[in-house]
């Protein structure tokens, strides 16, 4: 077996798969209001051709994680399918998702018995009317049943991801942490990261890692436990203790402490372009050799390449920076 190493001594072992760039909410952050202009079905990926790819990387590259995103996942036909076929492979690597939610109260149970293994949902607000202001759609009852039910499907711990935007939901830190204590969920705040389609993102704008701390601070005692500080090893969150509590909160500090040296993934968009940064500047097409006859070697070869030329760090506060050209959504989250 070959390893995706780079020139930096990281080794990608986690696929994020994106498997649509649709998605059915519009997050000021993420979209535009009217949506953006979708990739076409025979630009897709098929679930073959999806199935294929990650077998190659599970087989012969290494992979160990595969986590679904998108756009939305949940709203990919056979979502249940695909998780089958991926925990079909040999070996078979852990499964994950990202998704908003919508949806999973009827799916949870049906996903993990197709071999789902852990599973994110993105809550900003626990508000109906700022989440209706965010998300531009009022569906915070069926994400919040989502998470129950998720839950309740031994999908657990299930993370929950919230971004933060100044003066819209930045007060609402620690009550959303009062709330994952109750419900037995884990939050990570992430810092808003230049992604956006519509290239409105400020960094004197975004709210720190600092700021969030600071802000849960004012109602709980955050404690840095160096355990979890060595076990975190390319694990994105700085994870902290909630004291009197058996409960952990993450900060994931993309931009003002960027975890680049420990990064150990890769990305496949939902149109089969290989990406070995969330803002990486090229692609690498993996979908024309899907269609063109060529061996899983010759594929792993081309993958092998593109990871080799990853850069050491996304640049984010570099003067030079230049936002991707796909947003979050078609790149996959
Ligand atoms: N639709 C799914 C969801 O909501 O989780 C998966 C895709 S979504 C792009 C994945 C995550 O990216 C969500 O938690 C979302 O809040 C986050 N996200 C989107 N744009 C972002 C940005 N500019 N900075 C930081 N996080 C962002």
């Amino acid at each position: 077996m070959r390893a995706l190493a780079d020139h930096y001594g990281r080794v990608a072992t986690d696929l994020r798969v994106s498997l649509t760039d649709r998605c059915n909410l519009r997050c000021d952050y993420c979209m535009p209001a009217e949506g953006l202009d979708w990739l076409g079905r025979d630009e897709l990926l098929t679930d073959e051709e999806t199935v294929r790819l990650i077998g190659i990387g599970v087989r012969e590259l290494g992979i160990r994680t595969v986590r679904l995103t998108g756009g939305e996942p949940l709203l990919r036909k056979n979502l249940e399918g695909l998780v089958a076929a991926i925990a079909e492979l040999t070996p078979r690597p852990e499964i994950a998702l990202t998704t908003n939610g919508i949806g999973l109260d009827r799916r949870a149970w049906a996903l993990r018995r197709a071999g789902l293994d852990r599973i994110n949902v993105s809550l900003d607000t626990l508000d109906d009317d700022i989440f209706a202001k965010i998300t531009r759609r009022r569906r915070l009852s069926d994400v919040l049943a989502g998470i129950r039910a998720a839950r309740d499907a031994g999908l657990s711990p299930v993370k929950i991801n919230t971004v933060l935007l100044r003066g819209v939901n930045d007060h609402e830190a620690p009550d959303l942490l009062a709330w994952a204590l109750a419900e037995n969920v884990r939050l990570r705040f992430i810092e808003q990261m230049p992604l956006d389609a519509q290239h409105g993102w400020r960094r004197t704008e975004m709210i720190t890692a600092e700021e969030i701390l600071a802000r849960l601070s004012e109602r709980y005692e955050l404690v840095e436990d160096p355990a979890e500080a060595l076990r975190r090893g390319s694990a994105p969150a700085e994870t902290f203790r909630v004291a009197g509590t058996d409960h952990t909160v993450g900060v994931i500090a993309s931009v003002t402490r960027p975890f680049c040296g420990a990064c150990d993934r890769v990305r496949l968009t939902a149109d089969g372009q290989l990406r070995n940064c969330l803002f990486a500047r090229e692609e690498s097409d993996l979908r024309t050799p899907l269609r063109t006859g060529w061996t899983d070697d010759r594929i792993a070869d081309r993958w092998v390449a593109a990871l080799a030329g990853k850069r050491p760090g996304h640049g984010i506060d570099d003067p030079t920076f230049l936002q991707p050209d796909r947003p979050m959504s078609a790149i996959g989250g």
